[in-house]
């Protein structure tokens, strides 16, 4: 199919382009040499070099929306692999950030890991434009609290919505917001919600899948959804050796 120039009088291409394409020359929108009466007769297509930029700006959307700014650095390579008892964790990551499919688990204390897992893949996953959202929990329930009070200006059910139906989720430092009914009743609903449409999630926390809501803890065994849960052992060694009663 040849295409032609789009008339200047279209709209134009990016204004960042620091060169015109030569294929548009500078139009960004292009029609196909086609005879009156075809269907695609005086129809604009975006010009490759328009695509490209929608792309670009696509890319930047997905990343402001997915609230992983602060992670955008934690990323399988600079992940550390040599800290015994990690290895298996950062083997289950990787496989879940090449298929996202059920949940995952990881758990093991402050500092072990498990975040920086996390982020990795919700950062890979973003490279390949799947809609992430990154969210910590207890900051989560915090915003959801403050949007939930009658002078809030801040919608609450969007961000609640877009947390839920996102089609990948991290829900980072599970098992520390605080215990409220209210607070446990939103996040029952949230992971009910992506148990229910089957939605790759991961978790991390650093208390034990036992400790959790009992009802989540229900979920993250039921075989209805695949949940891989990963235990950093490395974590527990550290802490046999800070209480040697113990
Ligand atoms: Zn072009």
């Amino acid at each position: 199919m040849r295409y032609a120039p789009a008339p200047p009088a279209e709209p134009t291409g990016p204004p960042e382009a620091p060169e015109v394409c030569p294929i548009c020359r500078g139009a960004g929108w292009l029609t196909k040499a086609v005879p009156y009466g075809d269907s695609d007769f005086g129809k604009l297509f975006a010009c490759r070099c328009t695509q490209a930029a929608q792309a670009q700006k696509h890319a930047e959307r997905l990343s402001q929306a997915s609230s992983l700014a602060a992670f955008r650095d934690k990323t399988f390579a600079g992940f550390v692999r040599t800290v015994s008892g990690v290895q298996q964790a950062y083997q289950r990551a990787q496989a879940y950030a090449r298929q996202p499919i059920g949940w995952l688990g990881l758990f093991g204390p402050y500092g072990c890991g498990k975040t920086h897992l996390a982020a990795a893949i919700a950062n890979e996953l973003l490279a390949h434009q799947i809609p992430v959202q990154f969210v910590v929990v207890p900051d989560l329930l915090d915003h959801l609290r403050g949007a939930f009070a009658p002078d809030s200006t801040v919608s609450y059910d969007q961000r609640f919505d877009a947390v839920k139906q996102a089609p990948f989720l991290v829900l980072d430092d599970l098992g520390t917001e605080s215990g409220t009914p209210w607070a446990k009743e939103k996040l029952y609903q949230l992971v009910n919600h992506r148990y229910n449409a089957q939605l790759p999630t991961v978790f991390t926390s650093n208390t034990r899948v036992e400790q959790l809501d009992p009802r989540i803890a229900s979920r993250m065994h039921d075989p209805g959804i695949q949940a891989v849960i990963v235990t950093i052992q490395a974590a527990d060694y550290r802490r046999r050796r800070a209480e040697p009663a113990a």
